[in-house]
C-alpha cells in the first residue's frame, strides 16, 4: 500500500522503523527482531538504508521479508551522495521488483572522505536530485522525504532548509518524516512555520525512544536535538540503573506521543532500534488510543 494512501487514515496510529544487519552473520538475528515488530501490526515499517554501502545490502530483503510474510506496508530507505546514475537506476528497479510501493529518499551523511572529495564529480548533491530521478524513472513510487524541526545540522538557518525542503516537495515528496526531537513544542512550531512557506503534505513525527544512557550522547550527536531539562533529569537520575532507564525512556516516548496524537497527529514513526520489547511496550501504553 501506498503511504499517501494510508496517511489519509485519521485514526491515530504507530508506525517503526528498523535497521538492516551491519554484518552478514547478524542477519538472522536481525530479521527475526524485525519480524517480531512486524507482529505488532503497526501501520507501516521502515528500514534504513546504510550511506556507504555496508547495511544497505539487506534493506530490501528485510523490507520485502516483512511486507510478504506479515502484510505490513513497508518504506524502503535509498540514499544517493555516494551512488552513481547507473545504480541508483538499478536500485530503483530492485525495489520495484521486490513489490515495495515506498522509498524515502535520502542524501545520506558527508562522510569525511566525501567533504575531501570534488563535489563537482558527484552524480548526486542533495536529495531532491534523487527525488527527481525517481520521478523521471517512471517508477510509480510512493516518494517521502527527511525534515528536521531542528534545522539540518548543515544548514545555515531555518528559512534555507524550509526554502530547500519545499523544493523536494515540489519535486515529488508525498510525505515527509522528521528528525527525531525530544520537545514536541519544536515540532509544532516546525509545522506552523512549513505549512506557512505552502508545504501541506503529511509529516511523520520521528520519535525516538532512549531506554539507556549511551544511546543519549549518540542520539544528540546524530542529531544535535534539543534535550529537555525533563528529560536530562530523567537520564541523570536512572541513566545507571539499565531497568529503570528502559523503563523511564519509554515512557517520555510514551507522553510524547500522546501528546503529538493530542495536538492532532495521525501517525507517529518510533524509532525502535531493533527492539521488539520496546515497540510492543510503546505500542501497550498506547493499545486504548490506538484501538488495537
Ligand atoms: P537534503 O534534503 O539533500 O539536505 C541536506 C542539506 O542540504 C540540508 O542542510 C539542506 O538544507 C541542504 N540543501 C538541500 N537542497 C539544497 C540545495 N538545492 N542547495 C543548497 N542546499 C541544499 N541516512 C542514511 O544514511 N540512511 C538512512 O536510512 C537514513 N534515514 C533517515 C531518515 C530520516 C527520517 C532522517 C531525518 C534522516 C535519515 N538519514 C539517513 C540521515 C540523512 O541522510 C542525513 O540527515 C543527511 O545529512 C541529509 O539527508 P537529506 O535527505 O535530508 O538531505
Amino acid at each position: 500500500m501506498k503511504l499517501s494512501e494510508l496517511l489519509k487514515n485519521d485514526k491515530p496510529s504507530l508506525s517503526f522503523e528498523v535497521f538492516p544487519p551491519k554484518t552478514d552473520t547478524a542477519f538472522e538475528s536481525v530479521k527475526r527482531a524485525t519480524e517480531e515488530i512486524a507482529k505488532l501490526r503497526p501501520s507501516f515499517m521502515s528500514v534504513t538504508y546504510g550511506a556507504g554501502g555496508g547495511t544497505s545490502r539487506y534493506t530490501l530483503e528485510i523490507a520485502k521479508n516483512i511486507k510478504e510474510r506479515y502484510a505490513v506496508p513497508t518504506l524502503a530507505h535509498l540514499t544517493c551522495v555516494s551512488s552513481t546514475r547507473e545504480t541508483v537506476k538499478a536500485k530503483i528497479e530492485q525495489i520495484k521488483t521486490a513489490g515495495i510501493e515506498n522509498v524515502m529518499a535520502l542524501r545520506g551523511d558527508l562522510t569525511p572522505e566525501l567533504m575531501a572529495s570534488d563535489r563537482g564529480s558527484w552524480d548526486y548533491r542533495y536529495a531532491v536530485d534523487l527525488i527527481r530521478d525517481i520521478k523521471e524513472s517512471g517508477a510509480e513510487l510512493c516518494i517521502g522525504g527527511a525534515c528536521y524541526p531542528e534545522i539540518h545540522p548543515e544548514s545555515a538557518n531555518q528559512k534555507d532548509d524550509i526554502k530547500y525542503l519545499k523544493e523536494k516537495v515540489d519535486a515529488g515528496c508525498s510525505f515527509l518524516t522528521t528528525q527525531m526531537f525530544f520537545d514536541n513544542n519544536l515540532l509544532y512550531n516546525f509545522l506552523y512555520k512549513i505549512r506557512e512557506a505552502g508545504i501541506t503534505v503529511p509529516v511523520i513525527p520521528g520519535v525516538m525512544p532512549i531506554t539507556n544512557a549511551n544511546q543519549v550522547e549518540r542520539a544528540i550527536k546524530l542529531s544535535g536535538s534539543f534535550m529537555p531539562q525533563r528529560f536530562k533529569s530523567l537520564v541523570d537520575k536512572f541513566g545507571t540503573s539499565p531497568d529503570a532507564m528502559k523503563q523511564a525512556g519509554i515512557a517520555y516516548a510514551t507522553d510524547q506521543i500522546i501528546d503529538l496524537y493530542a495536538n492532532g497527529i495521525t501517525n507517529v514513526h518510533v524509532y525502535s532500534m531493533n527492539k521488539p520489547d520496546v515497540a510492543e511496550k510503546i505500542q501497550s501504553n498506547l493499545l486504548d488510543i490506538i484501538g488495537k
